[in-house]
């Protein structure tokens, strides 16, 4: 039901969330909202404001497991927000809206002569989600990059309606996460980046998509790595993980791929209590084995504010 078809961002109620994950998985938003504007996002935020409903923001919810039984407030998707226009600064550098998807933003990049954004180019994710993530990626032989590398400023609105713009210095950058996105909505970032052959480009994003696909499982729904390498350890999440043989494990509809033991696929109608199920018992094994404590890089979204994962 569109409960403000009269205001500007319309809200939407009982969203089922499945359609909004890479996972497929989660129950239904109790309030759905897609701004395309800055006053379309302004009316959401008051909306949210007069409801005192908690605010979740969603990027194309590729690092997200929603709880069947869904999110009690508003989610805030900002994928068609479209504040600002892609815009090349020159220089090397662009500014574009945070809800831009990173293939897209790819094929902008391209076509500007931009290189530096090409490790991004199969993340399923948006810009703003890969800043908060400080999304990463490495080939095999090839050097580490992640967003932190390109950053120059995001603008974010508070929860409160605020625009600020945030230079690099002020982000705190760390391994799959920042300290942006608790109380922010980043709507546009600045990218720095360096002239370079359309040829080149293309032919770095084609060997990070052949890497990727030899490594990766993406023939069934997932969130990708499910757990972060410990930092200090010879051994990856994902060796740790089929040391103590959990490919091919299931928990309903859930398995640890047989191809990469760190993914979690959505074989069918997989529910987020089978993939929390799956992730305590590789938790376990993970901890008896080796003494390590494997920390989520996935986030679970709680139906209840007090619902942690063991
Ligand atoms: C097949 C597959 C492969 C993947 N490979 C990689 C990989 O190689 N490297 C890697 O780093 N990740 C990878 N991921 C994980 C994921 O794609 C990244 O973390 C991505 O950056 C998340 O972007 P998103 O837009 O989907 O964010 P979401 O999952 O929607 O959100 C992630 C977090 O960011 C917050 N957020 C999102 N947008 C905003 C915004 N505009 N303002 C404030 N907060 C926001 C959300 O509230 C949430 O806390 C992979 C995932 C899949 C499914």
């Amino acid at each position: 039901m569109n409960l403000q078809a009269s205001l500007k961002a319309p809200i939407y109620t009982d969203v089922s969330l499945k359609l909004y994950t890479t996972f497929k998985i989660g129950g239904c938003s109790k309030y759905f909202a897609e701004p395309r504007t800055r006053s379309e996002l302004l009316s959401a935020l008051e909306f949210r404001e007069e409801r005192g409903v908690p605010l979740l923001i969603l990027g194309r919810g590729s690092n997200l497991l929603f709880s069947d039984a869904g999110y009690p407030g508003l989610v805030l998707s900002t994928r068609k927000l479209e504040i600002g226009q892609m815009t090349n600064l020159g220089r090397g550098r662009i500014r574009v809206p945070a809800g831009l998807g990173l293939i897209r933003l790819n094929l902008y990049c391209k076509d500007q002569g931009l290189s530096g954004a090409e490790f991004l180019c199969h993340i399923p994710g948006t810009v703003g989600g890969a800043v908060v993530m400080n999304a990463g990626f490495r080939r095999r032989g090839a050097l580490w990059h992640e967003m932190k590398d390109i950053i120059e400023s995001v603008t974010v609105m508070s929860f409160g309606g605020t625009l600020r713009e945030l230079t690099h210095r002020d982000i705190r950058f760390d391994y799959r996460k920042t300290n942006l996105g608790g109380e922010d909505i980043i709507t546009e970032v600045t990218l720095h980046l360096e002239s370079a052959e359309r040829q080149k480009i293309d032919d770095e994003i084609k060997a990070n998509f052949s890497y990727r696909n030899s490594v990766q499982d993406l023939r069934y729904p997932s969130a990708g790595s499910v757990f972060k390498n410990p930092v200090g350890s010879s051994l990856t999440s994902g060796q740790m993980l089929e040391r103590v043989r959990m490919k091919g494990m299931r928990v309903g509809d859930a398995m640890v791929s047989t191809k990469h033991a760190n993914f979690i696929l959505n074989v069918g109608q997989a529910k987020s209590s089978d993939v929390l199920e799956l992730m305590s018992i590789a938790k376990k094994r993970v901890l008896e084995q080796f003494g390590i404590e494997l920390e989520p890089e996935i986030r679970y979204v709680p139906s209840e504010i007090d619902e942690t994962v063991n």
